[in-house]
């Protein structure tokens, strides 16, 4: 029997955990304080696939400024031939090159993937680079980083829906779910 606000995704259990209206909320919160932010500014989103696809959606219709958004992948990989993690930009073709540029990020949660997108990004000259995802895991964040614009701090727990994954399945949902232990 379905339990309302519980769903299943291939082998496990989800709980309802940020319904949709707070998940708008947050994007209309932040997109007014873009907006002021980067006023005369024309900046440039880059939102990472596939995840972030849902939040620079609802996001983009709260910044009432010109602006730009380019989507790209970032891939991730073990190097052969060395010990370190290898960062590969996918789909960038934008110059960057002196522009005000704003990375949509879905979750951060160790702050690998966005750590090495701007140590990649930084060589290209931008005028600025500022991140902006909807989710942030505070505990888990092991770079040095500074995320500037956050819609909201969640624990530990692994999440699906809003454009998030379970090997492939709960993107579409318009909530927010946590995992349920079992
Ligand atoms: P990081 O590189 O910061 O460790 O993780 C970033 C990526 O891992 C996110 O963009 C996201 O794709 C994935 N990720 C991290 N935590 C979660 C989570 O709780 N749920 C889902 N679905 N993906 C996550
Ligand atoms: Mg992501």
């Amino acid at each position: 029997m379905n339990t309302p606000g519980r769903i299943t995704l291939h082998d496990k259990s989800f709980e309802i955990n940020i319904p949709e209206r707070q998940l708008l909320q947050a994007s209309e919160i932040l997109g007014a304080r873009i907006s002021a932010d980067y006023k005369d500014k024309k900046p440039l989103f880059l939102a990472i696939l596939n995840g972030a696809f849902m939040f620079a959606a609802d996001l983009m219709k709260e910044i009432n400024i010109p602006c730009e958004i380019s989507f790209l992948r970032v891939s991730s990989y073990q190097d052969m031939y060395s010990t370190g993690q290898v960062t590969e930009v996918i789909g960038l073709k934008e110059d960057i090159r002196n522009r005000h540029i704003i990375i949509l990020e879905d979750i951060v949660d160790t702050g690998h993937t966005v750590y090495a997108l701007l140590q990649n990004l930084i060589t290209k000259e931008p005028a600025s680079i500022k991140i902006a995802t909807l989710l942030l895991k505070p505990d888990c964040v092991q770079h040095p980083l500074q995320v500037k614009y956050i819609g909201k701090s969640i624990p530990n727990d692994f999440v699906v829906g809003y454009g998030l994954d379970y090997n492939g399945l709960g993107r579409n949902l318009r909530d927010i779910y946590k995992v349920i232990a079992d």
